[in-house]
């Protein structure tokens, strides 16, 4: 099977099944297309050429058939807290970010985390008011391939093992949602990147057709949303786009997903001082998760350029993770990684200066 709806015909394209159908198009038995993989996204090769077990007339092939044009790092930025923002170019020129986080003591081998935050798509069609990205527009899906390239570029710049991924980066995934599905699955696999589907995030805004369609899927995958207001009135201010969602139909979608998937769900929530963080904010939010298991991560917003909310804040946001909790409501406050180099949620435009 190949994914379409994305500019390049590469063999980023291409899922799992779709490099066997690609293989056995070219004549050769089902074993080269587990090679081709683990060249791909076990060893991250950049050329046909690497790829020594192969034969030189199926590398032709390949080449001719189905280019591999890796993405160039155009740009790299090093955050005081080590996070690592990355503006990559892709085949057809267009311009993607995706941001490492380590975590974790540095130094003990193997205690220190990596998460690689992803993007799903180049731009986003959201427009959430509070995004960079999403005033920026949407240009186009990524392939299974330009998703999975963008957490090989970064365990390679580390130089260590990616241990989880968050779909956080620019673009709503369930706008994309098959192409995602494939790169996870890749992300996955025991010849790839592996990394566990427990350790790997997607975040909606609350496409409804996408969270049912991940309730069903058999990976353990994690779902978050960003749900940033429990109150219609200031969510459609802060994500007009996903207006046309109402909360209670999202709740709904939100419990069907647990029964079928029994998984715990994130909610994220940046708090933005004077707009969703009145005490009215606190009670809908607190009813809002009634019939839920959720973990919430409470964020502070972050600067944009140009951008007019301010963060509320460390002292009263861990207020509200108490009195959530005293709620019987799992609450985190999470500190922003990577702002000083807008590497942070909401910040992701693209921006070299
Ligand atoms: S927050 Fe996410 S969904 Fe909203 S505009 Fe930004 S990238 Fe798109």
């Amino acid at each position: 099977m190949r994914y379409h709806g994305t500019m390049t015909q590469g063999i980023d394209t291409y899922s799992i099944e779709g490099l066997e159908g690609l293989v056995a198009e070219l004549g050769q038995p089902r074993f080269r297309a587990t090679q081709l993989f683990e060249w791909l996204y076990g060893h991250g090769a950049s050329s046909y050429d690497e790829m020594t077990n192969l034969p030189a007339s199926l590398r032709t092939e390949l080449a001719a058939a189905a280019p591999l044009l890796l993405p160039e790092v155009m740009d790299k930025r090093i955050s005081a807290d080590r996070t690592r923002k990355y503006i990559l170019k892709l085949a057809d020129g267009e311009l993607v970010e995706t941001v490492g986080i380590p975590s974790g003591s540095q130094g003990g081998a193997g205690h220190e985390r990596l998460t690689v935050c992803v993007s799903s798509q180049v731009g986003c069609a959201m427009g959430c008011t509070f995004c960079a990205t999403g005033q920026e527009g949407f240009t186009r899906n990524l392939s299974p391939g330009e998703i999975v390239w963008q957490l090989l570029c970064v365990a390679k710049d580390f130089g260590k093992r990616v241990s989880n991924v968050v779909v956080m980066g620019q673009g709503e995934p369930f706008l994309n949602y098959d192409n995602c599905l494939a790169a996870l699955r890749v992300i996955n696999h025991a010849k790839g990147p592996q990394v566990g589907a427990r350790h790997i995030t997607v975040s909606t805004c609350g496409i409804l057709d996408g969270v049912r369609q991940f309730g069903a899927e058999p990976e353990q995958f994690t779902l978050a949303v960003s749900l940033h207001a429990a109150r219609q009135v200031v969510r459609d201010v802060l994500m007009p786009q996903i207006a046309t969602v109402p909360l209670g139909e999202l709740k709904a979608a939100l419990v069907n997903y647990q029964r079928a998937a029994g998984r715990r769900i994130s909610f994220e929530y940046l708090m933005i001082d004077g707009v969703n963080s009145a005490e009215e904010d606190l009670v809908a939010l607190k009813d809002y998760c009634a019939g839920l298991m959720v973990h919430i991560n409470l964020l502070p917003v972050n600067a944009v350029p140009g951008g007019k909310y301010n963060p509320c804040s460390e002292a009263y946001m861990y207020q509200w993770a108490e009195r959530l909790a005293q709620a019987g409501i799992e609450a985190s406050v999470r500190t922003s990684r990577g702002s000083d180099i807008y590497g942070a949620c909401g910040q992701l435009k693209n921006m070299q200066g």
